[in-house]
């Protein structure tokens, strides 16, 4: 099947059970694909759009009452939809950073995060992770303390991831934020790997911002993502425009230019509304991505020399494994090297994990349901008995 010449039909998630660790939050509804084909065309939600003219405030489709309803669910005052999460990053590094300003981030941060100082002009400095990869409040207070004591200034802004990316692991983001108020330094909570996936509530994380990814956590089309703020933050972030053509005098009303105006316009927007429904009410139901993720990962400690890197008990279903004393000794003698895990993980209608990767790789069990928890977890098992490792 092609869609057109030379580009195939992709038909990853039906023919397979993926655990590619990016993606299995952002699969679309049905609904969000219905909306996807409905709402393809260029502007297409700008049929509606009326005085004062900002797509936030379009009222067919309901995109005014979907910004309500997503800034209640976040328990924030506003909220914008963005181009993901790192444009999310960017409009309040270019609201709150000058040239030389210390932004702090963490040892565990997401690359976009550094991009989003960088183009700021900031400086990134990161508070290490503990010995477990967790980022703790006392850790954050001393980094905050550092960067005063060496820059004379304090920062300006800190990203703090609620689940880190590399090892899936929570951290305690009120405690931080906490800590990082008592030097005034405005805390937004990237939770590209929650916001969608479990429940996110800013307020009693106590943070100035909040940040969600669409295409990875919202089961949303790409570029999607959301950027809450309280009330407080949002007047500054969200401020309208005061700039003037000098030869037209052309003012241009409540524009935000840290928005560029309107973001999302078409499939992106509507198919990340389409799904919302189903959304809001899957973080409700975390605890069963937990117990199906507890079946995987059993199954692979069961598999003599396989180590769990990520905190355990598991508080996410992002995880991070190590099968260098187990995967990765058969790879070393195998035809196929490295590449035998993928390969017969894809001969069992698994994939998403790195072809190749036999030492240190992460997976995501999220969205799947038990029996395919079961499936997949009775594969691992299958690899390794079948390759001559040690099962429990
Ligand atoms: C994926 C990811 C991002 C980037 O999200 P986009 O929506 O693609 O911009 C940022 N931070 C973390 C921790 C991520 O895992």
């Amino acid at each position: 099947m092609r869609c057109a010449a030379g580009i195939e039909a992709r038909q990853v998630n039906e023919l397979a059970i993926n655990i590619d660790p990016i993606q299995a939050g952002g699969r679309l509804t049905a609904d969000a694909m219905k909306a996807v084909i409905a709402y393809g065309d260029g502007y297409s939600v700008c049929d509606n759009c009326r005085k004062p003219n900002r797509l936030d405030y379009i009222s067919k489709p309901p995109i005014a009452e979907f910004h309500r309803e997503v800034a209640a669910w976040l328990g924030m005052d506003t909220v914008r939809t963005v181009p993901g999460a790192r444009r999310g990053f960017q409009a309040v590094a270019r609201t709150y950073v000058d040239k030389g300003d210390p932004v702090i981030l963490t040892s565990l941060s997401h690359y976009t995060e550094f991009l989003a100082v960088e183009e700021s002009g900031g400086i990134a400095r990161e508070i290490p992770a503990g010995a477990d990869h967790i980022v703790t409040a006392e850790a954050a207070a001393q980094k905050a303390e550092e960067v005063r004591r060496e820059s004379g200034k304090d920062a300006v802004l800190a990203i703090i991831d609620m689940v880190d990316y590399q090892y899936g692991n929570l951290h305690d983001v009120r405690a931080i934020a906490s800590s990082l108020h008592q030097y005034d330094i405005p805390v937004l909570c990237n939770g590209a790997y929650t916001v969608g996936i479990m429940p996110v509530d800013g307020k009693a994380l106590g943070v100035d911002f909040v940040v969600g990814s669409g295409h990875k956590s919202m089961a949303a089309p790409a570029p999607s993502g959301v950027l809450a703020a309280t009330a407080e933050r949002a007047g500054e972030v969200f401020r309208t425009t005061g700039i003037t053509g000098d030869v037209t005098s052309r003012k241009f009303g409540i524009k935000e230019p840290a928005m560029m105006g309107c973001t999302l316009m078409g499939a992106t927007l509507v198919g990340m509304m389409a799904s919302f429904p189903e959304v809001r009410e899957r973080v409700r139901h975390f605890d069963t991505e937990l117990a199906n993720n507890r079946i995987v990962l059993s199954a692979l400690q069961s598999i003599e020399g396989t180590r769990v890197l990520s905190e355990m008990p598991r508080k996410h279903t992002l995880t991070r494994a190590d099968t260098t004393a187990s995967f990765d000794t058969v790879a070393q003698k195998h035809k196929k090297k490295g590449f035998f895990l993928a390969s017969e993980l894809e001969e069992k209608g698994i994939t998403g994990i790195i072809p190749g990767a036999t030492r240190v790789w992460k997976f995501n069990t999220y969205g799947m349901t038990t029996a395919q928890a079961q499936y997949l977890a009775a594969a691992f098992t299958d690899i390794a008995r079948h390759n001559g490792l040690n099962v429990a």
